[in-house]
């Protein structure tokens, strides 16, 4: 397939630069777009054979449910069964913006875009480019992670066309997506609201808006969760963000920290391997050897979070095959962050 590239500014851009892509979402067509957590691959979310197709460009496992995006809440009624209180809580604070919620879904939703499930899992974006992509549609558009299966989700455009070029029909390309992780996504279709995956709100930031709020075990496991501890969304189930490379997680005091990771980097060398760390502004100086990539500095907000899957794609890029990283748990979103990293070491984490 010939998939078309769409550079566009998203600060200044007219929305009828979007009706190709609007039609093609309306033809069942698949259209990869920025938002402001990750790029997003989009198909019309009420046609099984869009979903499917989703599934397929991204080699995803069918029982991965897929989120539908809106392009303003009054869209919201049709696709679910009701809207609880904290839902409504969330909604006016967080939306639009990185906060997915997942509700009992509607009869119009079809089983192939939620994974089988009963409910289905809704967010509105804020970027304006998905936002105005949604509306000129005139469409409800899921949109996973606009990567193959089991890569690290897409920041930049050319991570997209790396992933999906002559995969789908069009990729809309518009510089780096801001936060660089996926949404929180919170369930308010049970008793208690629950956090299923960590993101830019956090589990404090969700507390202060609504009270009492579960966190799904497996989202802060810091081992591979045992198969008794079933993860809520599925997706979290799956070996994400996986880089070629040994990945591990070296967690303890800083210098300690480094000496590990020092030893390591010098034993994997002499044994002829490309060895990479991954550090932040602030301690990459005591890391003399190896390919030493900084993620920021744990002192600005948001920093760390927007390079991991950057990071983690260029470890492929470099042909590393051994990866040390620090742990970023105290950092902003310190906790997206790990979930993130954990998954991509396969949860291969090392005291020191
Ligand atoms: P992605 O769009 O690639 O960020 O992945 C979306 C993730 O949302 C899935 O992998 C699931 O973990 C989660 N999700 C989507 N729909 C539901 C649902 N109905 N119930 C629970 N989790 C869901
Ligand atoms: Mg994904």
């Amino acid at each position: 397939m010939k998939t078309e590239i769409l550079m566009m500014d998203p600060d200044n851009f007219d929305s009828s630069e979007l009706e190709t892509a609007g039609q093609i979402l309306r033809d069942g067509g698949l259209v990869a777009f920025p938002t402001e957590t990750v790029y997003g691959l989009g198909g019309n979310a009420l046609d099984s054979k869009a979903s499917e197709k989703i599934y397929s460009a991204k080699g995803r496992p069918s029982d991965n449910p897929l989120i539908v995006h809106i392009g303003d809440i009054s869209s919201l009624d049709k696709i679910v069964r009701e809207v609880p209180e904290c839902a409504r809580k969330l909604m006016e604070k967080c939306w639009p913006g990185p906060l997915t919620l997942i509700f009992k879904k509607s009869d119009i939703v079809p089983k192939e875009t939620t994974g089988g499930l009963d409910t289905v899992a809704v967010r509105y974006p804020s970027h304006p480019i998905a936002n105005a992509l949604i509306k000129g549609s005139g469409v409800y558009v899921a949109a996973p992670s606009a990567n193959l299966s089991g890569r690290p989700s897409p920041t930049r455009a050319e991570h997209v066309i790396e992933d999906l070029d002559g995969r789908v029909d069009m990729i809309i390309g518009a510089g780096s997506a801001g936060i660089g992780l996926e949404s929180t996504i919170v369930d308010v279709s049970g008793d208690t609201p629950c956090i299923l995956r960590p993101g830019f709100f956090t589990e404090e930031s969700i507390r202060e808006i609504i009270g009492d709020v579960d966190v799904d075990p497996v989202v802060l496991a810091k081992t591979r969760p045992d198969k008794d501890m079933k993860a809520k969304a599925p997706g979290m189930k799956y070996r994400h963000y996986a880089p070629k490379g040994e990945m591990t997680i070296v967690d303890g005091e800083r210098t300690s920290v480094a000496e590990y990771i020092n030893g390591k980097v010098n034993e994997g060398m002499s044994q002829g391997k490309k060895i990479a760390i991954i550090t932040c502004d602030e301690n990459k100086d005591l890391y003399m050897q190896g390919v030493v990539m900084s993620l920021g500095s744990r002192k600005v907000s948001g920093e760390i979070a927007g390079h991991v899957f950057d990071t983690l794609r260029q470890m492929d890029e470099l042909g590393v095959q051994e990866i040390y990283a620090e742990c970023f748990d105290g950092c902003s979103l310190g906790d997206a962050v790990m979930n993130r990293l954990r998954k991509a070491a396969g949860y291969n984490v090392v005291n020191v």
